[in-house]
């Protein structure tokens, strides 16, 4: 006897079934929420050495263009490397996790950093100094352990995560060979939701891509309000609708949509 009990099998194979590419053409009243990191650019070791491609910029310009600004990009980064880097005004940007909103016309919405993201940040450095491999990213409402380089201290990194978290009264945030301690509340659906509420934005379909757990969030925003997800890489259980398979099939699609 399969001691998940008789329905194991069955809800594995439900939640496994492949999804689609998504359609080439996007809905007439369409908004798009793009992740970054995994999505729009490939996983680096180093996350502050990313570079965003001339491709990617251009497309990111002419999505904007074409959707009237009806695009955000919607990052666990803090918005203003992502700002910096893309450059385009008029670009809605939701960053850490959804708790700074950056609107397409220049007003903002970010809360105060606790106290306490500075001083477990401290302590993330001690301790990554001590260990080769381990990289400490500040964010400004947030601090992020990066063991990408080290993967053998994935225990050690979510272990020290997660003490300080309790010790400090932070969200765990667990990501892609990273854990990060943020300031309790908000997610990227509470942001897609945010932009939803304010024009150019309201009233449309929203379509929602993302690679990371932290992005199912925000395909659940998506399809609350009428539009849906596509999740960028392997498939897994999921909120999305439709799936690419990383990178550059997310670019391929963009650009295949601005030609349709
Ligand atoms: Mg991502």
């Amino acid at each position: 006897m399969d001691p998940q009990g008789p329905h194991a099998a069955v809800a594995f194979a439900v939640t496994q079934r492949a999804l689609d590419v998504p359609p080439s053409v996007l809905p007439a009243h369409s908004s798009l929420f793009l992740d970054f990191d995994g999505t729009l650019v490939d996983l680096i070791d180093r996350p502050d050495a990313v570079q965003v491609t001339d491709r990617v910029r251009a497309l990111v310009t002419a999505l904007c263009a074409r959707l009237e600004g009806r695009l955000a990009i919607v990052t666990g980064r803090e918005a203003s490397f992502v700002r910096e880097r893309l450059a385009l005004e008029g670009l809605g940007i939701a960053g850490s996790h959804g708790q700074e909103i950056h609107f397409p016309d220049g007003s903002t919405s970010i809360p105060e950093a606790p106290a306490a993201i500075a001083e477990a940040g401290e302590v993330l450095a001690r301790h990554a100094a001590a260990h080769g491999g381990i990289l400490v990213e500040r964010k400004p409402l947030g601090v992020a352990l990066h063991y990408r380089m080290a993967p053998h201290l994935e225990g050690w990194s979510l272990a020290l995560a997660h003490d300080l978290a309790a010790a400090h009264g932070l969200q765990l945030q667990p990501g892609k060979m990273m854990v990060e301690l943020r300031a309790p509340g908000g997610d990227k659906g509470g942001a897609v939701a945010r932009f939803l509420e304010t024009p150019p934005f309201a009233g449309t379909e929203p379509v929602m891509l993302g690679d990371d757990l932290t992005d199912e969030p925000g395909f659940a925003a998506a399809a609350a309000h009428g539009g849906w997800g596509v999740l960028v890489g392997p498939l897994r259980k999921t909120e999305a609708r439709y799936r690419l398979e990383g990178v550059q099939h997310v670019l391929a699609w963009l650009e295949g949509t601005l030609r349709a």
